[in-house]
C-alpha cells in the first residue's frame, strides 16, 4: 500500500495481526545476509539496543516471518564434533530428515536417544523490518533499517502488546508508525543464561518523533520478508541427508543412517515431544552460523568477524530453551 494508506489506516485496530498470531504464516529467511542487525554483546554476554518494529513492507501482509532451524553438534555432551546448521524444511511443510530421524530416536523409547532428539530439535526464528534507534555498540547503525532476528521470548512481548491477556489493557499495534512503540532490547546474562526478561515496550509514540519525511523513508527501504519465505530457499531433502550423515558420522545410531521412509505420523508424534520437555533445564549451548549453508567445523565457530553475531545467536539459541 501507499505511504498514505499506510498513515490512514494506522488507527485500525490490531485484528488482523491478532488473527495472524492466532493462525502465524510459516516462512523461511537466509541468515547470511548484512540486511540482518544483531545487538552486539559485551563480554559479560549482556547487550543493551532500543529499536522500533516496522509494518509489513509495500505489498506485504504480515510485518514478520517465521523459520524453523536445525543448530546441532555431533557429539553435543562433550560440546564437539561438526555442526548441522540447516533450515528445517517443515516450515514449508516439507519433510526433513532431521526431524524424521529426532521421530526414530524418541521412538526407541531411551533416556539417552531422547536427549539426542531433544538436543537436534527445530528451533524458531522470526525476522521482522526494525529501524535502530539506539545502537551504544555501533552508533552507525541508528537511524538505518535492517532485519531483526529474535526467538520466542521476544515474540511472545510482542504478541502480549497486539493482543493483551488482560482485557484492562489495551491493545497496541507495535509495528504501527504512529502508534507504535519503541522496544529496549535488554540481553543480560542471569546465572549462565541469556535473558530477555527485562526487554521492554515503551509507551506508545511516532516514530521519529513525527518527521514524516524520516518515516517514509523507513517504510520504503524495509527488506521483502516474503524473499525469506521462499521456499527456494530450503535445501531438498537429499543434500539435507547427506549432510546430516556427514555431521553425525559414525556416531549416528545405525538405524537412522538408513534411508528414512516417509511417514506423516511421525512428524506429528514428535510434535508432543515439544510440548512435554517445555519446562525442561536444557542446555543445548548450540551455537550458530550466519551462513546457514555450510556444515562448521568444530574450529571454525565463532572466529572471525562473525564472533559478534556468533554471540547473539547464541543467545537466541540459550533463550529458546528457557
Ligand atoms: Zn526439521
Amino acid at each position: 500500500m501507499s505511504f498514505k494508506t499506510l498513515k490512514k489506516n494506522s488507527k485500525t485496530t490490531a485484528a488482523k495481526l491478532q488473527e495472524a498470531l492466532q493462525g502465524e504464516q510459516s516462512g523461511s529467511a537466509q541468515a547470511s545476509d548484512d540486511r540482518l542487525w544483531y545487538p552486539e554483546l559485551d563480554k559479560a554476554g549482556n547487550g543493551y539496543a532500543v529499536i522500533r518494529f516496522l509494518p509489513a513492507g509495500e505489498g506485504e501482509e504480515i510485518p514478520w516471518v517465521r523459520k524453523w532451524h536445525h543448530g546441532f553438534q555431533r557429539d553435543a555432551d562433550k560440546k564437539q564434533g561438526s555442526w548441522y546448521i540447516n533450515d528445517c524444511p517443515t516450515t514449508i511443510g516439507k519433510n526433513c530428515p532431521v526431524c524424521e530421524a529426532n521421530s526414530e530416536l524418541w521412538d526407541t523409547g531411551t533416556n539417552a536417544n531422547q536427549n539426542l532428539a531433544r538436543n537436534r530439535k527445530r528451533k524458531i526464528n522470526y525476522f521482522s523490518n526494525i529501524v535502530v534507534l539506539e545502537d551504544p555498540k555501533n552508533p552507525e547503525n541508528e537511524g538505518k533499517v535492517f532485519i531483526f532476528r529474535y526467538g520466542q521470548k521476544i515474540h511472545d512481548k510482542i504478541s502480549e502488546r497486539i493482543d493483551p491477556e488482560s482485557e484492562y489493557e489495551n491493545p497496541v499495534n507495535v509495528f504501527d508508525i504512529w502508534n507504535g512503540c519503541n522496544f529496549k532490547l535488554k540481553i543480560r546474562k542471569v546465572e549462565g543464561w541469556t535473558n530477555y526478561d527485562a526487554s521492554e515496550f515503551e509507551t506508545t509514540s511516532e516514530l521519529f518523533e513525527g518527521d514524516e519525511a524520516k518515516q517514509e523513508e523507513a517504510y520504503k527501504t524495509e527488506c521483502s520478508l516474503k524473499e525469506f519465505a521462499s521456499p527456494t530457499l530450503f535445501k531438498d531433502y537429499d543434500e539435507l541427508k547427506e549432510q546430516l550423515n556427514r555431521v553425525l558420522g559414525t556416531s549416528l545410531p545405525k538405524k537412522t543412517r538408513t534411508p528414512v521412509v516417509e511417514k506423516s505420523e511421525d512428524e506429528d508424534d514428535f510434535e508432543t515431544v515439544e510440548d512435554v520437555d517445555v519446562d525442561e533445564e536444557e542446555n543445548d549451548d548450540v551455537a550458530e552460523e550466519e551462513n546457514n549453508d555450510v556444515v562448521v567445523d568444530e574450529g571454525e565457530v565463532g572466529t572471525g568477524v562473525e564472533k559478534s553475531a556468533m554471540d547473539y545467536f547464541q543467545s537466541l539459541a540459550d533463550d529458546e530453551d528457557k
